[in-house]
This record gives C-alpha cells, structure tokens and sequence, in this order.
C-alpha cells in the first residue's frame, strides 16, 4: 500500500485491510467487537497495523459466530434504491467504496457536482484520513480527467503517468497508474463522475469493469438524486416543523380562545390555553366534536339557543361559511354564564375541500362590564349634571320674575343654594378630571411634612360649609402628640373630604361621625385614620367592590344621593400612592368604618 507506514489507520481503510466493508467494521466497533486505538476529536477511529492484522486472522465474527461478509452487489444495489430517511447520506458515503470492491481498484472516489457544474462533495475510498486532507480540494477539470468533466465520457487508461494529458489530479494523491473514469449521468444531466485507480491484481481495468462500471454509475445517479431530493425535501420538512411550531406558539399565547378541528367529523386537531379556561376542560388532539360541544349549552344573546350545526365552528367545517363577530353564551351546567365572540373560517386542503376549520373566540365578559358600566356612567352623570343644573336655572329664572322674591332673606338663600349646586357640580367634575389624571399618571406627589390634625381640622371645616354639612355631630379625636406624616397635604386632605362627605351622604342627618387618628398597634411606623358613621352601611356582597371606580351600592343608585362613583377609586389611588391603604368594615342598617394607614414621617415617600 502506498502509505504502508502509516501506524494509525482510518475506519475506512482498517475495514479495507481487514476485508470487509467500513460499515461492518463501524458496526462492530460500537459493539466493542473490535477496539480501535483511539478516536480522533473529528471522530475517526484509529487501527494500529497489529491490531489489523489481528482482525484479519481471526476474520470479524457477529456475535452470534458469523463471520463478517462484504455486502453482497445484490445488497449494494438494494441500499442505493433504499434511500430512506438518514440513510442518504450513508449511501452517497458508500458509493466509491462499493465502486472500488466491484472493479477490484485500489482506489476510487465519488465527485458530486451541483447544478452548474461545480463539485460539491468530494468522497474517497482506500485513502487515509490524513492523505485525504493532504490530497486537498477535488481534481481540476483539465487534460484527461475534462474529458470526463467535459465531454461526460469514460477514460480508460493503463498509466496515467505516461499519458501527455494527465494534468489536473492532485498533487498528493498516492500514487496512480491505471485508471478508471465514469461520468454520472441523468438523462443530459451530468451529477459527477467516479474515479477509480491502480487495479489490485492486474496492470489496468479491463473492458467489463468498465462495462461493470458504467452499469453502476446509473445506480449512482439514482442514488445522488434521491441524495438530493431527500436533502431538499428535509429542508422542507424542517422548514415546515419550524412553520408549525412558531404557529403553535403563537396560538399558544394567543390571548383569544383558538380551537382547529378536522374535516370531517370536527376532531380536535388543536387547542390552546384560553380555549381550555373558557370552555372548563382538558382540549386534546384526537378528541370527538362532543366533547366540546357537550361542555355548555350555547346560546345567542336572546336566550335562544344554537343547535350543534349552526354554531360557527360547524358551519366552517359544513358548508365552508366563515362567521364573524357572533356572539355566543355559553351556559354551563354549574350555572356560570361565560358570554363570548366568535370568529370561524374553514381551512381548504390541496383541493378546494374543507380540510379543517378554525374558530377564535374571545371572553367578552369584562367588555361587557365596561359597557354595562360606560352606560350607567352617562346616564349618571348627565342625571347628576342635570339635577343641580335645573336647579340653579330654576331659581335663577325665580330671581328674575318680575314679582319674584325681592327681600333680602330670601335673595341669601336663593343664592346660597345657587353657590351649593354649582359646588356639587364642581366636585363631580374635579372628581373626573383626578381620575383621568391618576390613570394617566399625570398626577403626581408635592408631599411635605405636616400633621393630621391640621389636615383633619381643614376637611372638616370644608365639609361643613358644603350643603352637606352642618347637621351632622362631627367629633374629632387627633392628638397632637401623634408623630407627623410626610404626605401630599392637599391629596391627603381630598382622601378625608370624601370619606367624610360619604359618611355625611349615607347616615341620617343629625347622627354622629366620628373622625379618629392613631398609632397603628401592629406597627408604630405606621398611623391610622378611621371616619366611623352609623348609616346605611354596605351590603356584605358589595364591600369588594366600592372601592372600584363607578361603582355605587346597588341600593343606593337612583336614591336621590348624588354621587360619581369616583370618590372611593379616587382615595385608594392616592393612599397607594403615599404607600398605605385604604380598607372598611361596614354592617349594614348600622353603619360603616373606612380607615387608611400612612407611614409616619419618613422622607422617602415620592412619586
Ligand atoms: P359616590 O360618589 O357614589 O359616593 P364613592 O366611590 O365615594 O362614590 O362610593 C362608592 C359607593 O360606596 C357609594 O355609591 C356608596 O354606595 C358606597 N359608600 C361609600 N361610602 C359609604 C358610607 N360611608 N356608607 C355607606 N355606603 C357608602
């Protein structure tokens, strides 16, 4: 052999000495049959000659006592047809090697060349390793071997070495003599050419091997083309893997409800999380259309309700209708109402048939809240704009009457009532424009050092002189040994005039209100401020919710107390701001308490 010193040996050549094909030898080697003297980082497994040696005396044996033949033509032949999933690349590997055993050369190698000609794989058989990186890039296409490059014709020649056109073959190359070149062909197509050199055993190849050769090289072709479409079609495939598992994230947090079901018969082919959470069970690929269409009874706003084939998601799936906006509440068995918005389009296969169809849907509870409410919230406040309006025009127009009242008691109280109305409609404004402020976060902190007395004290004169105030027994209960708070003086003072204004609005004129500060017992850091009346109270049900913004007590609205809604939103906003919070107890017929805690001074509270 030309490289006969060599003491490390690749797999490829070991399998060559010892007379068998590299794949058995491969196999044998992960079965610890036979133990190479070490594997490269780059993964070639190395044979000391001995350890061939030893191998071919005592042949490579199965476990089972066979002994390790090469693969038959037959078998060579049934493994380039077979290209399979992961076995493409195995046979382009092959090839040369199988080329070399039918024409008994020493050598051999498999050029691959892409659509324009130039070779894009290079594979040899019978060269180490360490030669193949030396030999370099693929032969040039010049002198004997463009004829092969060229004009796609077989070269048969017994030493190159004589012959005046042998330029272009690699300079390291061991070795070559005699010499075997077949194009590769498919139809016009050219996809590469084998090389074959120095026959073991003879001075040259003889005419059947390159009848033998030829034959194979349209195995070869059948093999670089499966090779190729199978590259390309798992580029595909993985292409389209990725394509569905970026779909299936998308789906997947998908905020809208997302359900795909199969042509015919509407199985689930995919469901997300939301879909889940709304219809209240486990969505699994392969499950029935009953199983979500039993989960709730499905109705249209009226109340009415849809059978099976007219809900959205059917109708895709029956007659390709896509659906859009309808709206459909689904009742379930628990009594929960969960109303929804549906979207459905079917899904057309290859062939213009619906394949599958999607339906997207969407939890509009909370949209539907937020109308409930947007609604009541205008009539309430055109209601509570337009009673203090009609008021004032009312006495207004009174004043102006040619006989109207002209002493000077009645003229006070005419206007006093004037200066109360307008001032209702003042804080129900004010009240507005602070919470568009809060939620836009245009309302910042200006907190300074100061105490709750003098805040309390402020409010309390504010609220009196309202029309509010004045038939109630304030009392107040802020020791001035209670340390200062560091607090936004005048959103502080707003907090207070609310509750206070409340308390005052739900109890009966003439009772007792009772506004008290104090250490807070769990925590000396920290004061609490309570405005305790003995009103109407708070329904237990309704406590959760009064501190949400526009929500009345069910039982007060339309009472005659004027009110936003806005008031308690408000506190709460401004006493998270300063870090504390706000909270109540209430018994209803009996009164309520609101307190809130602030920290006591410490000038770290900001915006
Ligand atoms: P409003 O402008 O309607 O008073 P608030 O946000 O201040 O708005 O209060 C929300 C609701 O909480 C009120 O409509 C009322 O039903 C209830 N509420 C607030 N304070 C009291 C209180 N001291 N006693 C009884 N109910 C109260």
């Amino acid at each position: 052999m030309a490289d006969s010193k060599t003491d490390y040996l690749s797999l490829r050549k070991a399998a060559a000495m010892i007379g068998i094909h590299h794949a058995t030898l491969s196999r044998a080697v992960k079965r610890g049959e036979v133990t190479p003297e070490f594997v490269t980082p780059g993964g070639f497994m190395r044979f000391t000659e001995p350890q061939i040696e030893e191998y071919r005396q005592k042949r490579l044996r199965y476990g089972d006592g066979r002994i390790a033949e090469q693969p038959s033509t037959q078998e060579m032949y049934g493994k380039i047809n077979g290209v399979g999933p992961g076995a493409a690349e195995e046979v382009l590997e092959s090839i040369p090697d199988l080329a070399r055993s039918l024409a008994n050369a020493e050598y051999a190698a498999l050029a691959v060349m892409d659509n324009s000609g130039h070779v894009e794989r290079f594979i040899t058989s019978g060269i180490s390793e360490e030669v193949r990186r030396s030999i370099g890039g693929p032969p040039a296409g010049r002198g004997l071997l463009g004829v092969l490059h060229k004009q796609r014709k077989t070269i048969r020649i017994s030493d190159i070495t004589r012959s005046p056109d042998a330029v272009g073959f690699p300079a390291n190359h061991p070795q070559m003599k005699a010499m075997l070149g077949v194009p590769i062909l498919l139809g016009d197509v050219s996809l590469g050419n084998l090389y074959l050199t120095n026959k073991i055993g003879a001075d040259e190849f003889s005419a059947r091997d390159q009848h033998v050769m030829e034959a194979f090289a349209r195995y070869a072709a059948i093999a670089i083309e499966s090779s190729n479409l199978y590259a390309r079609e798992s580029l595909l495939r993985r292409q389209a893997e990725q394509e569905q598992r970026r779909l299936r994230a998308i789906i997947e947090s998908s905020a809208a409800a997302v359900v795909v079901v199969d042509a015919p018969d509407g199985q689930i082919v995919l469901a997300n999380q939301e879909a889940e959470r709304i219809l209240g069970r486990r969505l699994v690929q392969g499950q029935g259309r009953q199983h979500y269409e039993q989960a709730a009874v499905y109705r249209r706003p009226d109340g009415s309700i849809f059978s099976p084939n007219e809900l959205p998601l059917q109708r895709a799936l029956s007659d390709g209708k896509v659906s859009r906006g309808v709206e459909v509440v689904l009742s379930f068995p628990d009594g929960r109402e969960i109303p929804t918005m549906v979207n459905a389009a079917p899904v057309y296969g290859e062939n213009g048939e619906v394949s599958a169809a999607i339906a997207v849907f969407e939890d509009i509870t909370a949209l539907q809240e937020v109308e409930r409410l947007k609604a009541e919230f205008l009539s309430m406040i055109s209601h509570d704009l337009k009673g203090p309006l009609s008021t004032i025009k009312g006495l207004a127009s009174t004043l102006m009457l040619e006989n109207g009242p002209r002493d000077i008691d009645t003229l006070l109280e005419y206007v006093t009532s004037i200066d109360e109305e307008a001032d209702e409609m003042t804080e129900l404004v004010g009240n507005l424009l602070d919470m568009s402020r809060i939620e836009a976060g245009s309302m910042p902190l200006d907190p300074e050092q100061c105490h709750l007395a003098d805040i309390t004290g402020d409010c309390i004169k504010r609220v009196t002189r309202s029309r509010l105030g004045g038939r109630h027994d304030i009392r107040v209960d802020v020791a001035l040994e209670l340390p200062e708070v560091f607090v936004d003086y005048d959103q502080v003072c707003r907090v207070l005039s609310n509750l206070l204004s409340n308390s005052i609005k739900y109890s009966q004129s003439g009772s007792e209100i009772r506004v008290r500060s104090y250490l807070m017992p769990s925590d000396a850091g920290r004061i609490v401020t309570e405005v305790r009346d003995s009103g109407v109270g708070i329904p237990e049900d309704e406590i959760d919710k009064i501190f949400d913004k526009f929500y009345r007590v069910t039982s007060q609205r339309g009472r005659g107390r004027p009110g936003s809604g806005l008031g308690l939103a408000i506190c709460k906003s401004i006493i998270e701001a300063h870090d504390g919070k706000i909270w109540v107890d209430s018994v209803p017929g009996r009164g309520s308490t609101f307190y809130f805690d602030l920290p006591v001074s410490t000038p770290s509270v900001g915006t």
